[in-house]
């Protein structure tokens, strides 16, 4: 996803978490700080002469069948009821595939597997920025310490310099926004070659997203927030009606008991590979020595082709922005929790 996407999915999390009743403080932390903290949406794809964890790759879930098939790992397996019963993120995608009949049990039944390094792992990179934040939260200055419920004993303890400020706190939120969204983009969880970024359809289908959000997200003048925050949230909610997604009936609450960040965006990643089995089938692009390139004018074109187009846009960014929102509301109710 390009730039004025994720930064999209940033602002439109916050206004989704103002709608459905999201902690007050949280988003009074979030909402001043949006238009300082949107560059972390779109940090961890950059990349400059002082190297950080910044680089496209470096955040992917790329799934293929696993080698040995029938005998692998049973725990690479994840069958149609039981992903989709586990998960709470990404309910778009929930119910596309719980009414879906393409998708085989033969296709279900296969282990799949991703195998990125450790520090490139998408969830890891999300579980990791998800557990910093927790701790950040914790060591606040007073402005921060003020939002964050409940007290910490050894906070007098910690030097004023090493407080965290309520700008910083907002920019990891927004880059964790980052790799949640990500997770929802089928071609990030797929491992054939023709979703590489540019094999076609990935870039096009990216380019087609930032397109549907309209001008105002596009260009340089988005960080300077040219238009009141106020206003920019309304041009946000504007673009659920090209989606014809209904995204502020959706309720973001804290993760169920057993569940975190981590294997909910595993579970994401694992539905948008589930969604791209439905966008590009085996039968014509097969996970080995299948065709190095696929074309959006052709995928989305044909009988059904539109129409296929437009649910995928609404599942992939609806889910984007629930799941943004979940992650951030779970870390804020936990850190609350003694
Ligand atoms: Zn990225």
């Amino acid at each position: 996803m390009d730039r004025a996407t994720h930064a999209w999915i940033a602002l439109r999390a916050i206004a989704l978490l103002e709608e459905s009743g999201g902690d007050k403080n949280l988003v009074a932390l979030l909402k001043p700080r949006a238009a300082s903290a949107t560059i972390g949406a779109w940090l961890p794809d950059l990349t400059d002469a002082k190297r950080g964890g910044g680089q496209t790759q470096h955040h992917v879930l790329k799934m293929l069948p696993m080698p040995g098939g029938a005998n692998s790992k049973s725990r690479f397996v994840s069958r149609k009821k039981e992903l989709l019963g586990r998960m709470s993120f990404s309910p778009a995608a929930r119910a596309y595939l719980e009414a879906d009949v393409k998708l085989t049990s033969e296709w279900w039944s296969r282990p799949y597997k991703a195998d990125p390094r450790p520090g490139q792992h998408i969830a890891n990179r999300a579980m990791g920025i998800a557990t910093s934040l927790r701790d950040l939260l914790v060591i606040g200055d007073k402005k921060l310490d003020a939002l964050v419920p409940g007290s910490v004993s050894f906070l007098k303890d910690v030097p004023p310099g090493a407080l965290t400020r309520p700008d910083q706190a907002a920019l990891y939120f927004f880059m964790l926004s980052h790799f949640i969204a990500d997770a929802s983009m089928p071609c990030h969880c797929d491992g054939r070659p023709a979703c590489g970024y540019d094999s076609g359809l990935h870039m096009e289908m990216e380019k087609h997203w930032s397109k549907q959000l309209g001008k105002v997200f596009a260009g340089d003048d988005l960080f300077s927030m040219e238009h009141s925050l106020e206003r920019m949230l309304v041009f946000a909610r504007q673009v659920d009606a090209h989606l014809e997604a209904d995204i502020d009936d959706l309720r973001p609450g804290s993760l169920p008991s057993g569940r975190d960040v981590w294997l909910e965006t595993i579970d994401a990643a694992r539905a948008s590979f589930s969604l791209m089995a439905l966008i590009l089938p085996e039968s014509s692009h097969p996970y080995s020595g299948g065709p190095k390139r696929a074309e959006f004018k052709h995928v989305f074109s044909g009988p059904g082709g539109e129409a296929l187009l437009a649910e995928v846009s609404r599942i992939c960014l609806t889910d984007a922005v629930f799941n943004t929102a979940a992650a951030w509301v779970d870390i804020w109710e936990k850190v609350g929790k003694a």
